[in-house]
């Protein structure tokens, strides 16, 4: 399976935590020679630190790129791809994966920054990343080649009394991945999406504005999947032969069928 992925160029946002991370080290142990991984999100300490966690778990053979991005900012996205340094320009693997939930609101209650950072983040800023990396596939051979992985979630599926934004969020994500593959159709741009259940991350802390029991009260009697869970299902679609698109995943957790 690494095989597949030697020489990729592999950029994934939200890199800082939980799956975004796991993603990152999970790349690096599949194809631990001639990777190179650019590691994005807003905490770039923190990215660093991952950063020199892979290069010792893996060696030299993977080069890690840490790069500060807000994706809901447009301009810092564009300004992203244009600065990236040579031999790390050609970007063969996208993986969308920044993305937040505040609070538990019913829809009349919700407040408009709460609103607004849900959508900038998770579906403007994956529409950013998506515009700014698609003309690096589009130019190569045949009509275009490059992977775009897309993070949904079972929420854009299932909405839940309190959810009403977050599952917007991420229906929104599931018709625009579902058009963009029927737009690049016959190129070699695959376009995927995987969307979890209940996973044990930061994401249920910053949802509850970093309140920790709230948070752990949500995993009570559960067994939530872990990072790793999702990072596995990632690389291994990433991995497929060229001709193999895995177009959508739901991974969760037993207790949740
Ligand atoms: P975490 O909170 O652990 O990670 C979220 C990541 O997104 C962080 O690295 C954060 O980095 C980054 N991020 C948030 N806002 C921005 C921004 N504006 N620009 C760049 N990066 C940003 O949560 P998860 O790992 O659980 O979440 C990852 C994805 O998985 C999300 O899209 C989420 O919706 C989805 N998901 C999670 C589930 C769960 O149960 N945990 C279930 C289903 C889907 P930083 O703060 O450094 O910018």
């Amino acid at each position: 399976m690494g095989k597949r992925l030697e020489g990729k160029t592999i950029v994934v946002t939200g890199a800082s935590s939980g799956i975004g991370r796991s993603t990152a080290m999970e790349f690096a142990r599949t194809s631990p020679k001639n990777l190179k991984l650019i590691l994005t999100a807003r905490r770039i300490d923190t990215l660093k630190e991952i950063a020199k966690e892979i290069e010792k778990e893996v060696g030299s053979g993977v080069q890690v790129l840490p790069v500060k991005l807000d994706v809901s900012n447009p301009s810092e996205v564009r300004g992203f791809v244009d600065s990236l340094p040579v031999g790390f320009k050609e970007i063969d693997i996208l993986v969308n994966n920044a993305g937040l939930v505040k609070g538990t609101a019913k829809a009349p209650d919700i407040s408009d920054d709460d609103i607004n950072v849900m959508f900038s983040t998770n579906v403007t800023g994956l529409i950013n990343m998506t515009q700014a990396i698609l003309p690096i596939y589009k130019k190569r051979e045949d009509g275009g080649r490059g992977d775009i992985i897309n993070i949904g979630s079972i929420a854009g599926r299932e909405p839940y009394p309190g959810g009403s934004i977050y599952c917007a969020t991420k229906a929104a994500i599931r018709s625009f991945t579902d058009a963009m593959r029927r737009e690049l159709i016959a190129t070699r741009i695959r376009v995927m999406e995987v969307d979890p259940g209940q996973v044990e991350t930061e994401f249920s802390v910053v949802r509850f504005y970093g309140d920790k029991t709230k948070a752990d009260a949500v995993y009570a009697g559960c067994e939530p999947l872990t990072p790793d869970d999702i990072a596995e299902v990632v690389v291994f679609n990433a991995a497929r032969r060229e001709n193999v698109v895995v177009a959508d995943t739901l991974i969760f957790p037993n207790h949740q069928v």
